[in-house]
């Protein structure tokens, strides 16, 4: 029997306040913890006068996430939406081309295909992973694209399809193995928004480096946090040196002189950004722990109720749990704005995913495939309160 109207929201604060231990004061959704080198690290920038575009601590924290990640090359960037920008860019997306894109995302996301003046193109969700949808995505570039000279080519608008951009939904990786098998097939360039996935794993290699490119975000919400910032993972150097120069004004090295060889970018991360991630790298398996902890517990809370499936890691995957995450089944999804409303009035921040990037003013007429799942899930989803400090006793 389904509980009434006013049941649903209090058994799931219920539980929510359960597993978090309740409390007093009002729980984030998600919310920095600074109990490392934090201090000391910003200090010596500010006490050595280091604290812009070049310093140790920026080299240092490209370091850490290259023995972090696996990825060959890393570039520290302002934020996560100028290392995607980047990387398009360095892909050769072209005004005009289309990157398939999800429609469940951050704006982060589709963004920076606009600034290339190249077109989105939405694509549906997986109900399962939240990643993308790829039995969907096949059937759609079977029925709707021609391989033309080795190019994709959207039959429709008669455009070229030129990436993918694969994004790890709250942190869970997308299925990169079938993905990269499909885009080799339809000539896309595989990029990974892996801006809300540091500390997550696809078959025991990090995440963000199994395609062309892919990029972290280091923003305030994140597993680790710069204050703002990001970074672009590659294997090629090549792509790595083009990334470096782009985000540096394209400014030649030179003692004195400023000689620009190309219009760059101002997106170089600062030092004291880059020390505050430092210290934050260095804490990151305690973080990842916490994390863990905190899922493993709303799982074994929300077991028992029928109307609502938690979302797991995939198999083959190891997720770094960023933003824990209910589903709603069907008869619990009217329900949705009763408890987002229930909850945040008494004290308990949760959120509704985002909404979807077809439906936003600027993207109505962007081009896409029926996004059946995606609109359905936009509907059930509920984040939970995933802070670190939550996830007792590993912080
Ligand atoms: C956070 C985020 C970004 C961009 O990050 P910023 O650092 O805030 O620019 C991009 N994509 C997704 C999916 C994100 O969650």
């Amino acid at each position: 029997m389904m509980p009434n109207t006013a049941a649903i929201p209090k058994q799931i604060f219920d539980i929510i306040t359960q597993v978090i231990n309740g409390t007093e004061k009002s729980i984030a959704l998600h919310q920095p913890l600074f109990k490392g080198n934090e201090w000391n690290y910003t200090k010596e920038c500010i006490d050595t006068g280091w604290v812009s575009s070049v310093g140790k601590f920026v080299d240092r924290f490209e370091q850490m996430l290259v023995e972090l990640t696996g990825a060959k090359f890393v570039v520290a960037t302002v934020n996560g939406t100028s290392a995607l920008h980047l990387t398009f860019l360095l892909a050769n997306i072209k005004p005009n081309d289309e990157v398939l894109t999800p429609a469940l995302t951050f704006i982060g996301t589709t963004n920076p295909i606009t600034y290339c003046q190249a077109i989105p193109h939405f694509i549906d969700s997986d109900p399962e992973t939240l990643g993308i949808n790829l039995k969907s995505l096949e059937d759609y570039l079977k029925e709707d694209t021609v391989i033309k000279n080795g190019t994709c080519i959207n039959k429709y608008t008669n455009r070229h399809i030129k990436a993918l951009s694969v994004m790890h939904t709250f942190g869970h990786p997308a299925d990169l193995d079938a993905l990269l098998d499909l885009a080799n097939r339809y000539h896309l360039i595989l990029i990974e928004d892996a801006a809300e996935a540091l500390g997550s794993y696809y078959k025991n290699i990090h995440v963000g480096h199994h395609g062309y490119a892919g990029i972290l975000s280091f923003n305030g919400n994140k597993i680790a946090t710069t204050g703002g910032g990001g970074a672009i993972l590659t294997n090629d150097p090549t792509v790595a040196k083009r990334a470096k120069h782009l985000s540096t004004t394209a400014k030649l090295p030179h003692p004195w002189l400023f000689m620009h060889d190309q219009i760059g970018f101002n997106y170089r991360l600062p030092n004291i950004n880059a020390a505050l991630g430092c210290a934050q790298l260095e804490q990151l398996p305690g973080f990842l722990k916490a994390k863990r902890a905190l899922a493993k517990a709303y799982q074994a809370a929300f077991k028992n109720l029928y109307y609502i499936t938690f979302v797991d890691e995939p198999a083959h995957a190891k997720s770094n749990f960023w933003l824990n995450t209910i589903i709603l089944d069907e008869s619990a999804a009217k329900y949705r704005d009763n408890i987002l409303e229930f909850t945040n009035t008494n004290g308990i921040m949760t959120r509704p995913a985002w909404n979807l990037q077809h439906t936003l003013p600027m993207y109505q007429s962007a081009p896409k495939m029926p996004l059946t799942h995606a609109e359905k899930l936009a509907k059930q989803i509920i984040n939970l309160p995933s802070s670190v400090e939550l996830g007792k006793p590993y912080v």
